[in-house]
């Protein structure tokens, strides 16, 4: 029987491309007509680079992002804070070149889009397997893990765009309960995002564009610069939840849980969809050298879930000391005396 995946997004392709690689049968099912194509930019961190190799998409994905060697942390004014340099570099690469090295990677009709997922035991009956690779609000997570586990708001909101051409060095301009950020993307463009401590659901009046103007408005350069150039209708806002409380488990009888559905965590270590990327390869590698399904999703849950909820509860404390405006001093502080000693 096949394995089915429900949502094309990257942790849904990750684990269809593992299970390929390993012969299994697959069909990933994806509510969308098509899958993304654009989107803003996405770190690659060293563990994400190494489940890509694990699906032999690691070299392809280093040829086509940009790597980012150092990262430079400002205050509004300019002042210098931190200047950091990974040991490892991050690889900056967009959402839609991502999904289509994935995409390509797997035989033509594995992905069905247009396929919306409302009753996951009407897809047990013909599957082995059910993945809930469904993202944030997952209707495979709410339908066999229970209403318990729900999304809490972090307090704050984020706005993501990318506009043309290079505007200096990767890094955030830190500011009271606000923060504005700049990576490189492919293609000689730049990608930026911008996050303000906010309730949740606050809308602006008019225009995101306008609204963003007047709280960065003062900030250093390039932030006016790269404000100007972003078009209205390119921006893409979110407030910002996380899945609470903690899942006690990935898995269930025959469905596990991938990405965002089983952890969505807030964006601070920039490394939802590197987790994602992980918990796909792994679960695909489980499957397919674990002949007894429920051993191996046993095994999935052991490998990936502790692990996961660890790097999901420190972006937490990263978003809470970045973005809270009483924290301000010591963020500020503790980058400085950080930086100080790296150099
Ligand atoms: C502001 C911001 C910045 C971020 N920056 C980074 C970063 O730099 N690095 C990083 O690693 N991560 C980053 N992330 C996180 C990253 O975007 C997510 O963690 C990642 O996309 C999760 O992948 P996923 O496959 O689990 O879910 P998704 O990408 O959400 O994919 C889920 C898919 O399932 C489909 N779907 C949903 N419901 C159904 C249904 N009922 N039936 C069928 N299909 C369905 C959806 O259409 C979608 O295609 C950021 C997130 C935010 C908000």
């Amino acid at each position: 029987m096949d394995i089915t995946v429900v949502g094309g997004g990257i942790g849904g392709l990750a684990c269809a491309v593992a299970l390929v690689k390993a012969g299994l049968p697959v069909r990933v099912l994806e509510r969308r007509s098509s899958l993304p194509d654009a989107g803003t930019a996405l770190g690659m961190w060293p563990n994400a680079l190494r489940a890509l190799d694990y699906l032999e998409l690691g070299d392809k994905i280093r040829q086509v992002g940009v790597a980012q060697a150092e990262a430079v942390f400002r205050r509004p004014d300019g002042l210098r804070l931190a200047r950091i340099r990974p040991r490892n570099p991050v690889v900056l690469v967009s959402r839609g070149a991502l999904t289509r090295l994935l995409l390509d990677a797997l035989p033509h009709g594995v992905v069905k889009t247009g396929v919306e997922v409302s009753d996951v035991d009407d897809l047990l009956v013909d599957s082995r397997v059910v993945v809930g690779a469904d993202g944030i609000n997952s209707v495979v997570r709410e339908a066999c893990f229970g209403g318990a586990y729900g999304l809490r708001y972090a307090g704050y909101a984020a706005w993501r765009g990318i506009v043309d051409g290079g505007y200096g060095p990767s890094g955030e301009i830190l500011g009271h309960g606000a923060k504005f950020g700049v990576t490189a993307v492919e293609g000689g463009r730049t990608n930026w995002y911008a996050a303000v401590w906010s309730p949740a659901g606050t809308r602006f009046a008019d225009r995101d564009l306008p609204e963003l103007h007047r709280i960065f408005g003062d900030w250093c350069d390039p932030v006016g610069r790269i404000l100007a150039a972003t078009d209205e209708s390119d921006i893409i806002r979110h407030d910002l939840h996380y899945v609470a409380p903690r899942l006690r488990s990935y898995v269930r009888d025959r469905v596990a849980l991938v990405g965002d559905a089983a952890h969505a965590m807030t964006p601070d270590l920039g490394q939802g969809a590197c987790q994602a990327l992980e918990d796909g390869a792994v679960l695909g590698r489980c499957l397919a050298s674990i002949s007894d399904t429920e051993e191996a999703l046993r095994h999935y849950d052991s490998l990936r879930r502790k692990a996961s909820q660890r790097v999901a509860a420190t972006a937490r404390q990263v978003g809470r000391l970045t973005m809270r405006p009483r924290m301000a001093f010591a963020r500020n502080a503790l980058l400085r005396t950080g930086g100080l000693l790296m150099r």
